[in-house]
């Protein structure tokens, strides 16, 4: 039955000789399957009893339609699976350079010599033709191709390939609907193509060559050439770098990294209209990394002066930026601390007169009532404190190693800073751990921080609302660390300025008030001491600083021993009290002192001190003068000034010592210059103790009156010489 049905194509029928048991088959009917040709199947069904009506034949021929219909489309998929494998096959075994494409405009397959020809890397089965190409653009290269899938091959397609190479490509008859076969060639004149693509090659290798980024134009702003280092310059990724291929496309791309997208873009577009000479100028890059390069830019002509494109040129600017401005950053401060050394020098002298005077008169026992006079001489103090930190910060002061208790120096670093402080304005509060543990460092430094930091805090309150809280804490971090941490509820610091505030003259306040040195003074100390310095915006607003320092050790010595003897200063602050009215005065000191100083204030409160201690004084202004006095006259002690025009107070030493003068192992010097190495080996040389300037009543007293100790016992031991 069916078999008739396939040789007659048309329907055949079969009826069983017997009825078949309830619910079995009575009819069964065969339908060809036909497409096209003819007949290539057939559909079978069993009919029951009764159902074997018009309507059913005509259901089943529809199925059958259906069938037919679905078959057909199986085969002819796998049809055209067979026809592209085959293509496939024959491409990649072509010896010629063949590619096949497919509707969507994809490689679907290379033979071996298309690949050498386009470069291993971009012939990828799957990747756009178009993309290929520098030449022609993309929209050209799909309407080539769609001409070719409509049988109109027609004229071939010139083309220069990423690589640079030039081509001609041409296409056949297409293999189906969907699938072009691609040829690829050399161009028509070999020698002229040859002669080409040499140049091509020469340029390459010369723009390769160059140290400098360089990127060559058409008159059309495509891009002919652009070598690695250029790419790597602008932060160009090579494959992304390759697909760019014209001006338009680079400034799309680079634009965003500009430090000013849209003057970078304007600038750009300029230079393409350049005719003649030459432009330089610098570009700021924000990204990926800040870069300054400098571009060198002119137009590139023919043999008749026809503009046919143009040359950009450049260079990177970034390091020999950043070398400029640490050598400005040197030398300015280089001379801030010749100027810092310099106006110490001048302020010491009438600084250590204010501080002199203003302790003489609170000493005295008919001293006037009321705070002034306490006034005068704690602002006097706090100018000196500040003085020789900037002596030490301006000079290579060696700073003192001592066993210290930071919560001692806040403490007396608020003493003197909360003169300048309204109190009814900022409230300082204070949670300082008594169990914080002792370090080893130099008060008067460590002071320095407590004191700038604080500063900082007061002055950023005052600027933003005026009132404010700094609230000031240690304690003990770590097994061997210690934390400061000085926060205020300020303005806090923007963003943006926190990678800066540390840096020598950044200031963001008023000239005048800032100076920028602040913070970069803390972090020179904190780190000289071992320590860190962190900064953090509070969430609640204002800034928080905290300095991070390492704990003694156990072994470490309180001090470090100094050959020269400088007089040691008082570390608790002064305690200048009122003289009782009646008690025991301090035993006069019957010494015979000469004074050489030229500044004569200096030399006048010198003299009351010592005379107030019972002393004979004599004072000289020259050290000229004062050679030929101690020549004829004896004395037990001389106060010599450093710095003094003639002969300053090195050459007076030198001179009684070479003179043989007893005089030579009773001198104290007093000076009021930076400690620079030289004056440090002078006194160190000659075991010279030594006062720096300005100094308290007592500094100058606790040193006279140890020299005179120190000339007592020689003198004794002399005696005791001679006797036996
Ligand atoms: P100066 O105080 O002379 O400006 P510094 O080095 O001490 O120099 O500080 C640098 C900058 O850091 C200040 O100008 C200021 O902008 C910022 N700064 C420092 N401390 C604070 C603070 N507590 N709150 C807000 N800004 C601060």
């Amino acid at each position: 039955m069916a078999a008739g049905a396939l040789e007659t194509g048309r329907m055949a029928d079969m009826e069983p000789a017997e009825a078949l048991p309830e619910g079995g088959y009575v009819r069964w009917v065969a339908l060809p399957l036909a497409r096209g040709a003819g007949p290539f199947g057939v559909l079978v069904a069993g009919l029951r009893r009764g159902r074997s009506s018009l309507g059913t034949l005509e259901w089943l021929e529809m199925r059958a339609a259906l069938a037919a219909d679905l078959l057909a489309r199986v085969c002819l998929r796998e049809e055209e699976q067979a026809q592209t494998a085959a293509a496939r096959g024959q491409v990649e075994k072509a010896g010629e350079p063949l590619l096949l494409v497919n509707a969507e405009g994809q490689m679907s397959a290379l033979s071996a010599t298309a690949r050498q020809l386009i470069g291993n890397g971009a012939a990828q089965p799957g990747a756009s033709f178009a993309a290929l190409f520098r030449t022609p653009g993309p929209e050209e290269i799909r309407a080539w191709l769609g001409a070719g899938f409509a049988g109109r091959g027609g004229p071939s397609l010139d083309g220069q390939l990423l690589s640079g190479t030039r081509v001609r490509a041409r296409t056949s008859i297409p293999v189906r609907d969907d699938l072009l076969t691609v040829f690829l060639e050399r161009p028509a004149s070999e020698a002229a193509g040859r002669a080409g693509d040499l140049a091509e090659a020469e340029l390459r290798t010369l723009l390769e060559w160059i140290e400098q980024g360089v990127v060559l134009f058409d008159a059309e702003q495509r891009i002919r050439a652009m070598n690695s280092r250029f790419v790597q310059m602008a932060g160009l990724d090579p494959v992304e770098a390759g697909r760019l291929q014209t001006l338009d496309a680079l400034l799309e791309r680079i634009g965003a990294q500009a430090a000013d997208p849209e003057a970078l873009k304007r600038r750009w577009r300029e230079l393409a209209r350049v005719e003649q000479g030459g432009v330089r100028e610098e570009l700021q890059l924000v990204r990926p990394s800040p870069r300054i390069l400098e571009r060198a830019a002119r137009p590139v002509l023919d043999a008749s002066g026809q503009r046919v494109g143009w040359l950009e040129i450049y260079r990177e600017l970034t390091a020999q930026r950043l070398f400029q401005s640490r050598l400005l950053q040197a030398e300015r401060l280089a001379a801030l601390g010749q100027m810092v050394s310099g106006v110490a020098h001048e302020l010491s002298n009438p600084l250590t007169s204010i501080l002199g005077y203003a302790q003489r008169l609170l000493l005295r026992p008919d001293a006037p009532q009321g705070e002034d006079v306490q006034k005068i001489y704690q602002e006097a103090e706090r100018a000196r404190r500040i003085l020789r930190q900037l002596l030490q910060s301006s000079r290579e002061v060696r700073p003192e190693r001592k066993q210290v208790s930071l919560n001692a120096i806040v403490r007396r670093a608020l003493e003197l800073q909360c003169f300048g402080m309204p109190a009814e304005q900022i409230r300082v509060e204070t949670e300082l751990d008594p169990a914080t543990p002792v370090l080893v460092g130099d008060p008067d430094q460590l002071q320095q921080v407590v004191m700038n930091l604080v500063t900082n805090a007061q002055q950023a309150i005052e600027h933003a609302r005026g009132r404010g809280v700094i609230h000031i804490s240690t304690r003990r971090t770590g097994e061997r660390q210690v934390r400061l941490e000085i926060a205020d509820d300020g303005p806090g610091i923007p963003p943006a300025l926190l990678a800066r505030i540390f840096d020598p003259f950044f200031t963001t306040k008023p000239a005048g008030l800032g100076t920028g040195l602040g913070l970069s003074i803390v972090l020179s100390i904190v780190r000289e001491h071992g320590g860190q310095v962190h900064v953090a915006n509070r969430p609640g607003g204002g800034a928080a600083f905290s300095v991070d320092l390492p704990v003694a050790r156990p072994e470490t010595p309180a001090g470090r021993p100094a050959k020269s003897r400088k007089a040691a200063a008082a570390p608790a602050p002064p305690p200048v009290e009122r003289q009782p009215a009646a008690g025991s005065p301090e035993p006069r000191t019957p010494a015979r002192v000469l004074i050489v100083e030229d500044e004569p204030t200096v030399a006048r409160l010198i003299a009351d001190v010592l005379r107030d201690k019972g002393m004979t004084v004599e004072t000289l202004l020259d050290g000229r003068e004062a050679l030929a006095r101690a020549a004829q006259r004896s004395y037990d002690l001389v106060i010599c000034d450093l710095k003094m025009p003639g002969l300053d107070g090195q050459h007076f030493y030198e001179a009684l010592a070479r003179s043989g003068s007893p005089l030579r192992d009773r001198v104290i010097f007093v000076t009021g210059d930076p400690l620079s190495a030289p004056t440090l080996e002078f006194f160190e040389n000659y075991h010279l103790p030594y006062v720096p300037k300005p100094f308290r009543v007592e500094e100058l007293l606790q040193a006279v009156r140890s020299a005179l100790k120190e000339r007592a016992a020689n003198a004794k031991h002399a005696t005791a010489r001679h006797q036996s």
